[in-house]
């Protein structure tokens, strides 16, 4: 192989330049406003035995049937890359015996694969952000994930946004509706899509998740999930409704969103964009009742959603949010001692929480002076063979143009000075 052909696989691609800002304050907005829910952090492995999936996720969905990274390891096991990641917090928390403490609250964020056809905001190594709380089947839980939802991506400033809401009601429900649904459809069989005649024995829910406009089209007319609610899951869905709207969010009733799995109960819900063209979920969750006990844990109410970050930070690019870059003191060094002086100075300016940056090059100061321009730093540090002598160093601010002498150390070491130059200047705001 010549060097020429290496370059990322297919469906993934590296994150970095002025995109890794977006990330990070994408990352710290999600961490800020979990956190203040009180929602911990969990990282689980990136590979998990394939059978967590094929029964977490279900056999006969399009992950577990055509999307998973699979694989046999040197030791025989079957693993797979995680497609999504509530089996693997879900594996977690059985695993550890968390279940029976009451409440949890946990959020994650982290790499998932799927194999999938490559577009813009589908990859086939995407990141989601997701939180979960299990133990509670009150409806204030499933408001309160809502919530947190929507005030992260109110954080980001995302316009254009829609909360779809459903429920798919309880699994008695649901079977009521099945029989209802594939009673209409049958007759329409052969002018369904391929995908959807399978699942008309299979799986029927799920055709409503059909991209083909023929069967949309057919889909018009049939029996809506709503209409089958028993007088539970009715009463759980107005008590979400009254709390999303008593919290001032807005919602759109989406009688077409629905969970294709047994285990999905009541709430549904999608948050779509008018401005990312056919990927237009951003996210989606709800509540799954029957995941814990599917799994083989003491059945426990769940409920909880994923965000794909890569369709958030499209949304953010597409706003012209580039963040600048901010450095503090570029330190430019030429002659007998300047290199250790360096060192020393940008220590101590470090320490103090200011972003500084070492010139390296050995080039003529001139040139160095010039890239402390392009870098956009506030200031300039300028050590040549005399200021490693008078132990006086010149700090130049590049905006005003105006040079001071500050002594070294003692000048470098006062917090307060810096705190006041600073204070003074504008420093831009946002990721
Ligand atoms: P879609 O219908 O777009 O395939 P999905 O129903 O498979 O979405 P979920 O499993 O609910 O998606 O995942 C939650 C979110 O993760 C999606 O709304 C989307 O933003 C994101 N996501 C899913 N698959 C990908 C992917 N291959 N690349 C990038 N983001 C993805
Ligand atoms: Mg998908």
């Amino acid at each position: 192989m010549t060097s020429a052909s290496l370059q990322a696989s297919r469906g993934t691609r590296d994150i970095w330049g002025s995109e890794i800002l977006l990330w990070q304050f994408l990352e710290q907005q999600a961490r800020d406003i979990l956190g203040r829910a009180n929602y911990q952090e969990i990282r689980t492995p990136i590979f998990e035995a394939t059978e967590l999936f094929s029964r977490g996720i279900g056999e006969g969905t399009d992950i577990v049937n055509k999307e998973m990274y699979t694989f046999t390891d040197r030791g025989d096991r079957s693993l797979t890359l995680r497609p999504e990641g509530t089996a693997g917090v879900v594996r977690s928390l059985i695993e550890h015996k968390r279940l029976n403490q009451g409440v949890q609250r946990c959020w994650y964020q982290g790499a998932m694969f799927r194999y999938e056809r490559p577009q813009a905001g589908r990859q086939r190594q995407f990141h989601q952000l997701g939180v979960e709380v299990f133990g509670s089947a009150d409806p204030r839980a499933d408001v309160e994930v809502m919530a947190l939802a929507w005030e992260f991506l109110q954080a980001l400033s995302l316009p254009g946004l829609t909360l779809e809401l459903n429920s798919v009601g309880d699994p008695e429900d649901r079977q009521r509706y099945q029989a209802a649904l594939v009673e209409y459809l049958t007759p329409y069989a052969q002018a369904l899509d391929p995908d959807s005649q399978v699942r008309l024995t299979k799986n029927p829910l799920r055709i409503w998740d059909s991209k083909s406009p023929a069967t949309q089209d057919i889909l018009t007319a049939a029996p809506r999930l709503p209409a089958y609610l028993g007088s539970a899951a009715q009463a759980h869905f107005e008590q979400v409704q009254a709390g999303l709207t008593a919290l001032g969010l807005t919602y759109t009733l989406n009688p077409r969103l629905v969970r294709g799995l047994d285990y999905y109960t009541r709430t549904a819900f999608e948050i779509t964009t008018t401005d990312l063209g056919a990927q237009a979920a951003v996210g989606g969750g709800g509540r799954y009742d029957g995941l814990v006990q599917a799994l083989g844990g003491t059945p426990t109410p769940a409920v909880g959603w994923a965000m794909g970050l890569e369709r958030l930070v499209v949304l953010l690019q597409k706003q012209g949010e580039t963040p600048a870059p901010r450095l503090d003191f570029y330190i430019v060094a030429q002659g007998e001692g300047t290199g250790i002086l360096s060192l020393q100075i940008s220590q101590m300016l470090r320490r103090q929480g200011f972003r500084v940056e070492i010139d390296l090059s050995n080039s003529a100061l001139g040139k160095q002076l010039k890239r402390a321009d392009k870098l956009g730093s506030h200031a300039c540090v300028i050590l040549g063979e005399n200021e490693v002598q008078s132990q006086q160093i010149p700090v130049k601010w590049l905006a005003t143009g105006v040079q001071e002498w500050v002594d070294f150390p003692a000048g470098f070491a006062d917090d307060e000075r810096w705190r006041q130059k600073f204070a003074a200047i504008p420093r831009p705001k946002g990721p």
